[in-house]
């Protein structure tokens, strides 16, 4: 069926540690060998053997106007002509910054990283050096990249300690790491009652997108708003996969909630590697130069991914109404699958242009209950689907990625390949 994909696999192997860059994409969690890819359009991927399929993972998200795209691929060819790295401060990074400030207006001054990986990080260095503390809370299922103080798994109960959910993670760096069920704000309170003069920070995906798709329940985020303030701990909001997809200025500003720092990566490069994170001037003037906070990168800003993520934000900023298309793309696509799953069949959970499949029926509000869903039955029709020319994301874990570059073809494919389902 792959065969070129195929042969590349089995050649990368050899040299590269499980044939990828990213585990998720050797579809250990969906079985098989990946499709390999060989250039995108649009909404459309084109793999080694000249397939086209339906892309609903969207490089994870950065793709939110879909593959090349006019003005983001003019911005990166202007670049071009002068310069691709210098080291040296540019305009483009404040003109970067100005774009960030003005659609997330909370964050009063911003620094950008090469990946979300580093937004997350430095965000967490920032809140414990700002405030002293050196405990935090993280939710179970919630993703913040592969920093060694994020790579937990809960404990025996979830008030106890999070263990290290990698080898090669030592203990202590994951013993200041509090595990929290999301959606359970009595579970936060009371890691709060126990250690509140030690946490200096809340980490949260405002909408989950790494257990599938989990909005928050209502009260929720207001409530570790709340309890952060009380405590006097900094939240932060790691928007990541959510900031400029649910909204120009993300899910705070679609679900109205106030964070202290905000991460941002994904979309913000527009498929080139940049990150951020950002925050109240007060907070972010620990950080080095002014501060005794360190933090840096050597590509951080680098001119082609600035030149990338400006021309991404500048067109979002100037075409809000892409948001509300966006989201009515997405609500056909739940549309659909309600059409083909009953209730008892399948969960749909959707919050605008995030949305993800869980079978088993019942609720899913948290990881417990994302774990406990019929995987299996995902892993089926993903490969289905991916017969069919639908490219899905490699697991039941990830919220799916839609772009504005989604047309009625591409629905009917996904329609006709949900018919023809047979698990
Ligand atoms: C993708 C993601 C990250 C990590 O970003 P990378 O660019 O892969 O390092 C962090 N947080 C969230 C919520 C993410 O979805």
């Amino acid at each position: 069926m792959y065969p070129q994909s195929q042969v590349l696999f089995e050649r990368s192997k050899r040299i590269i540690p499980g044939g990828v860059n990213s585990p998720v994409r050797a579809f250990s969690s969906v079985g098989g060998s990946p499709v390999f890819i060989q250039s995108a359009k649009g909404s459309r991927l084109v793999d080694a053997d000249g397939r086209d399929y339906v892309d609903f993972i969207n490089s994870w998200g950065p793709m939110i106007l879909g593959h090349q795209f006019d003005p983001v691929i003019h911005a990166v060819q202007n670049q071009l002509s002068t310069g691709v790295s210098y080291g040296c401060p540019t305009e483009a990074e404040y003109t970067m910054a100005s774009l960030i400030t003005e659609m997330a207006p909370w964050v009063d001054q911003v620094r950008l990283t090469s990946s979300g990986t580093e937004a997350c990080m430095s965000a967490l260095r920032v809140a414990r050096g700002y405030t002293g503390k050196n405990k935090f809370i993280k939710f179970a299922g919630n993703y913040h990249g592969h920093a060694d103080p994020f790579l937990v798994k809960a404990g025996s109960g979830l008030l106890t300690f999070a263990v290290p959910g990698s080898a090669g993670v030592p203990e202590g760096a994951t013993q200041d790491t509090l595990i929290a069920e999301y959606n359970n704000l009595e579970n936060v309170r009371r890691h709060f009652e126990r250690d509140g003069s030690q946490i200096g920070a809340i980490i949260v995906e405002p909408v989950a997108g790494n257990m599938g798709c989990i909005p928050p329940q209502e009260g929720f985020l207001e409530g570790l708003r709340e309890l952060c303030d009380y405590y006097s701990a900094v939240l932060i909001l790691d928007e990541v996969m959510t900031g400029f997809r649910l909204a120009p200025g993300g899910a705070a500003e679609r679900l109205g909630v106030k964070p202290d720092i905000t991460t941002f990566g994904k979309v913000i490069g527009g498929g080139l590697p940049v990150g951020a994170f950002g925050g109240k001037a007060e907070i972010m003037n620990v950080l080095a130069p002014n501060g005794p906070v360190y933090q840096a990168g050597t590509l951080s800003g680098n001119p082609i991914a600035t030149a990338s993520g400006i021309a991404t934000l500048t067109y979002l900023k100037n075409n809000p109404e892409i948001y509300s298309k966006i989201d009515t793309t997405t609500a056909k696509i739940e549309d659909l699958l309600k059409a083909r799953f009953s209730k008892k069949e399948a969960v749909i959970n959707r919050l605008g242009s995030m949305i993800s499949i869980h079978f088993g029926g019942g609720q899913v509000i948290n990881y417990n209950d994302a774990t406990n869903a019929e995987n299996d039955r995902f892993n089926a029709l993903f490969h289905h689907l991916l017969k069919a020319g639908i490219y899905l994301p490699p697991s039941a874990f990830e919220s799916w990625f839609v772009s504005n570059a989604i047309n009625d073809e591409d629905l009917f494919r996904l329609e006709s390949g949900l018919e023809s389902f047979k698990g």
